[in-house]
Parts: structure tokens; C-alpha cells; sequence
């Protein structure tokens, strides 16, 4: 992807580069609606069935509107209604939900619905498909609960090494959306030299949000000294884009919010970049800015990578109520 023409600080002023895209993607600006929506509809309280997304202040934001999170729906009473969050469930999940006559809204990112259909359809023309994803990770947990028999998980270039497939012959392998791009395709790499006739997805599962915000840091690597990620330890894709800029050169560091910044990461620093992952909302970022003003940074340029324009649709099951 080109990038757009930037000035690299030559002079001796300290200067702020505010990566884009950056933030919400469409999935999660999608959750956080269905979220709301459903507080005006039905007042509260809400069920969400973990976190909707992976940010503390989303979180706690919705807590403060009406929502009750819960890590399992043995929680919800029965008949109340309980969204799914955007990271999907397995069908047990779902299959728990009728058992206790729920209604359910389900806020499950289109494109990790993409990775479970996938898997769906590769497991029933008799495929063992390899997972490579991050074991504790809500959306790894709920892909592989579609087909738990012929599933298995890989999360390093090891792990590959130690697989036993019963048919090496017939293997596919799909990813959790929020990888980074660089291992992933290592990983695929040594795959393919054990499994030659392995095959991936039509489209890669590692959605559009996650790469973009990858190829920013990696963009401007050359250019600064500090990279500043804005985003919750919980969020994988916020977790990878600090490994990107480690992998690229660059210190950096993942915040929460501007209260997490050590000023002495700042010292002898002329040039910071600040991006923030795909759950974390804008106003933290504008937070950030303010502070590294404070400290210095007065000069500021966005260097916009590639214009993002996704929009997912609402769930059929809230549209219905809207209209
Ligand atoms: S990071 Fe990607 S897969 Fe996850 S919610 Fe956003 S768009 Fe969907």
C-alpha cells in the first residue's frame, strides 16, 4: 500500500505522529451500537456474555449505561436477553442460550462469523483444520468449538513441528482475525513444508482493521523513536501492534490510557508515533495527544495510511425490533 507524503522531523522540535486508521474498526463500532440499541430499546438491564470488546473503558462506560457483563450465561436469569459479544461463541453457547429461553442478540464481527463458517464447511468435506490463534483468546475459544473433533491449535512455529494430523494429505488452516501478519505468515510457512497440499482460506481470516493498523507502525518505524499504543492488555490486536513496532526498531509500549505513560519513556525522545488498537475509543487517544503536548510535543502530523471505510449492518434480530 502507498503511503501518503509525511515530513520526518529534521529540525529540533519534538513532533507527534498520529497513525491512521487507528481505533474502532467496524466490528467493535458495530458491538458497541448493538450494545446501546439494546439499552434504548429494552431498557436496562442488558446480559453481554463477556466482555463486548476487549477495552476497559468501553466496558466500564456500558456497566455505567445499564449493561451487566457476565463471563457465562449461567449468570443470566432465565428468558432475559443477552448479547453475544463480537468475538463470537461456540454453539454451545448458543445451544445453552435456547436451553434458557434467552433472546439473544448476537454481536459477533461478520468477519470472525466468516473464520467459523469456514471452519463449518472445511470439517465437513473431511479437512483437519489447523487453528493458528492464541489459546486463551475468546474468538480462538469459540472457532474451535465449532468443530472441536477435527481442530487443532497451533501458536508458534513449534507447535507446527509437534502436529499429528490423522490424513497429511487433507489439511487446511485458518487464523484468528487479530494476528500479527509477519508470524502468521511464518507460521503458514513451516505448514506448508510439512503439509505441501495445505490450503488456507479463500481470503485470509487476519481482517482488514488488523492490517491496516499493522502497516501504519511498520510505516513509519524508520521515522520514530517511541511508538504509543493505546489499548487494553486483554486486546490481542492491540498486543500485536506493539510487537510489530518492537519487531520494527521501534520502543513501544501498550497504555491503557494516558495515565499509564512513565515520562521517562519520553526522555531523549524527539519523535513519537501514537496508534491505538481496534477496541479503543478515540477520546483516550485525544487524552494521549493532550499529555505528550504537555510534555513537549507540540508539533503533530497524521499520516493516514490507507482510508478506511467498512460498515457492518446491525443483527437482524435488533433490526427487527428498530423497525
Ligand atoms: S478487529 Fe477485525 S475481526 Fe475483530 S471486530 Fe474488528 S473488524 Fe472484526
Amino acid at each position: 500500500m502507498p503511503l501518503k507524503p509525511f515530513a520526518p522531523n529534521h529540525g529540533a522540535d519534538k513532533k507527534m505522529f498520529l497513525l491512521k486508521p487507528r481505533g474502532f474498526c467496524a466490528g467493535v463500532v458495530r458491538a458497541i451500537d448493538v450494545v446501546k440499541i439494546a439499552l434504548d430499546l429494552y431498557g436496562p438491564p442488558v446480559y453481554v456474555r463477556k466482555e463486548i470488546v476487549h477495552n476497559m473503558h468501553v466496558v466500564d462506560e456500558l456497566r455505567k449505561a445499564g449493561a451487566i457483563f457476565v463471563e457465562e450465561l449461567e449468570e443470566v436469569p432465565e428468558g432475559a436477553r443477552a448479547i453475544f459479544s463480537a468475538h463470537g461463541v461456540a454453539p454451545s453457547v448458543r445451544k445453552q442460550a435456547k436451553e434458557r429461553r434467552l433472546e439473544v442478540i448476537d454481536a459477533t464481527c461478520p468477519l470472525v462469523t466468516k473464520v467459523h463458517l469456514e471452519a463449518v464447511r472445511f470439517a465437513r468435506d473431511g479437512f483437519s483444520i489447523v487453528l493458528i490463534g492464541h489459546k486463551d483468546h475468546d474468538e480462538v475459544i469459540g472457532t474451535l468449538g465449532e468443530v472441536p473433533q477435527c481442530s487443532y491449535l497451533v501458536e508458534t512455529v513449534d507447535d507446527v513441528d509437534g502436529l499429528e494430523l490423522p490424513d497429511p494429505s487433507r489439511v487446511r488452516y485458518l487464523t484468528q482475525t487479530t494476528l500479527s501478519l509477519d508470524e502468521t505468515r511464518d507460521i503458514i510457512g513451516r505448514l506448508k513444508e510439512r503439509f505441501p497440499l495445505v490450503q488456507g482460506p479463500p481470503a485470509q481470516d487476519i481482517c482488514y482493521a488488523t492490517e491496516n493498523r499493522q502497516m501504519a507502525v511498520k510505516a513509519i518505524s524508520e521515522v520514530v523513536d517511541l511508538l504509543l499504543v493505546v489499548g487494553s492488555q486483554n486486546s490481542s490486536n492491540s498486543k500485536r501492534l506493539v510487537e510489530v513496532g518492537d519487531n520494527f526498531g521501534v520502543r513501544s509500549f501498550l497504555v491503557n490510557d494516558r495515565g499509564d505513560v512513565d515520562p521517562v519513556w519520553l526522555e531523549g525522545v524527539k519523535n513519537v508515533a501514537v496508534t491505538a488498537g481496534a477496541s479503543a475509543p478515540e477520546h483516550l487517544v485525544q487524552e494521549l495527544i493532550e499529555f505528550l503536548r504537555g510534555h513537549g510535543y507540540q508539533q503533530m502530523e497524521e499520516i493516514e495510511l490507507v482510508d478506511e471505510d467498512v460498515r457492518f449492518s446491525l443483527p437482524s434480530e435488533l433490526m427487527i425490533s428498530i423497525r
